[in-house]
């Protein structure tokens, strides 16, 4: 296992912040220092055709061993930390045999990780844990992700009686920043298929994330002065706020979980002469998706019928504009993908946790791309912060489901991979 420690921190020890402000890509120069570590490290462990672009974007391909033609799969992950918590000088500590109580991350400045706190704790009793020193993330989300791809890859070159096809492997730059499917060459990277390794607990296994829209509204207004404004006055700030409470009630990110979609308003500006309201729209449901981008179309309709003689003209205007669908639609039609990985989980002995995902992933950009791209757990928790950690064994048996997927992908019968009646449309 201290090899997989060690690779780990060889990582996570490098700075890789992407920077959201930034327009090159990679968002930030540090992150070539680890792009170009690895780029030796894959041709070291004996990996063919490894890749760097001008863009950061690292490719690189583990041959066949086998005579008969089988899928090509992929596995991702990203190199980038988030912006949202500083990754400069990450200092991983061990944790060994953990034994259920409080880790005290740092002393000096009194910050704890607890059990009682975060319960998901108790269930890596007797394990190693990888935590901070708690004044930094710790960067398992994803270097947990490409540490597992590289330990499996490793175990394959030297395990040559492990039967697989061609497997390649891809690390991309700025997906904290939602920018890392964006210059991804799905063409090159060639393969059937692929995974993400990049989901949290262990037995995370995803396939169906949200379809996403933002909507920016604009509301004029009329600004006259107040002794003398009635009927004369229109307060856009107002109309906004009836807007706002004219939403449908109990459907916010707070109050809603599983396959519950939502309006979320997540900025409004405003004075009497113009109000801006901004709102992400969510549903898995790509008929919901729909009705609630019509929903909020009607509602600035039925606004401008109400101050269409007052106003003159339509005082408010609705700018949708999609950003990401479901990757459902795209899987469900090669499900055996989705069935391989769960397969795989259970003969490695890891319970899968099959969930929708909240949000959207590297992967279901990737999917519309038309690389079929369900996500795995890398085994970290409460990434994004200090107390950021992953237990090793998480990452084993990622390691161990990433060897078992690529054997089952080569000892599957293709030809019939999916009874009929599961396929969609
Ligand atoms: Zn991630």
């Amino acid at each position: 296992m201290q090899h997989i420690i060690d690779r780990f921190v060889s990582y996570v020890t490098v700075d890789t912040e992407s920077d959201p402000n930034s327009e090159t890509t990679p968002s930030s120069a540090k992150q070539w220092d680890l792009a170009h570590k690895l780029v030796e490290e894959l041709q070291q462990i004996g990996l063919q055709d490894v890749t760097i672009d001008d863009k950061a974007y690292i490719m690189a391909t583990l041959p066949s061993n086998i005579d008969k033609k089988v899928p090509t799969i992929g596995f991702i992950a990203h190199f980038d930390t988030t912006p949202d918590f500083t990754g400069a000088n990450v200092k991983p500590q061990i944790v060994r045999n953990y034994d259920g109580k409080d880790i005290v991350l740092n002393e000096a400045q009194n910050i704890v990780l607890s059990p009682k706190y975060f319960k998901d704790l108790l269930q890596y009793k007797g394990q190693t844990l990888i935590t901070t020193d708690g004044t930094t993330l710790l960067g398992a989300d994803d270097k947990a992700g490409i540490t597992e791809i590289v330990t499996a890859m490793e175990f394959l070159i030297q395990n040559p009686e492990i039967q697989h096809g061609t497997i390649k492997i891809g690390f991309t730059p700025d997906e904290e920043i939602g920018r890392g499917a964006h210059h991804f060459d799905v063409e090159k990277f060639g393969a059937d298929w692929a995974y993400t390794m990049d989901g949290s607990q262990v037995g995370e296994l995803e396939y169906e994330n949200f379809n996403a829209a933002g909507a920016k509204i604009t509301f004029k207004g009329k600004s006259v002065h107040p002794g003398y404004a009635k009927g004369k006055m229109i307060n856009s700030m107002l109309i906004a706020n009836d807007f706002i409470s004219d939403l449908p009630k109990g459907e916010t990110p707070q109050e809603t979980r599983g396959y519950e979609g939502f309006f979320h308003v997540h900025h409004l500006k405003g004075s009497i002469e113009e109000t801006v309201l901004e709102l992400i729209i969510r549903d898995h449901s790509k008929k919901k998706f729909e009705k609630r981008k019509e929903l909020i179309e009607k509602m600035v309709q039925k606004i401008n019928k109400k101050f269409a003689k007052q106003f003159g003209e339509p005082i408010a205007k609705a700018e949708i504009k999609d950003q990401y669908y479901n990757m459902k639609e795209k899987v469900l039609p090669v499900k055996h993908i989705v069935d391989i990985a769960e397969e795989a989980m259970k003969q490695v002995g890891v319970k899968p946790i099959i969930k929708p995902i909240r949000g959207g992933t590297d992967g279901c950009q990737l999917s519309y791309k038309g690389l079929p791209c369900p996500n795995i757990f890398a085994g970290g928790h409460n990434f994004h912060g200090k107390y950021e950690y992953v237990p090793v064994e998480s990452m084993q048996k990622a390691i161990d489901v990433i060897v078992k997927i690529a054997q089952l992908t080569s000892s599957t019968d293709f030809e019939n991979p999916a009874p009929k009646s599961r396929r969609k449309r």
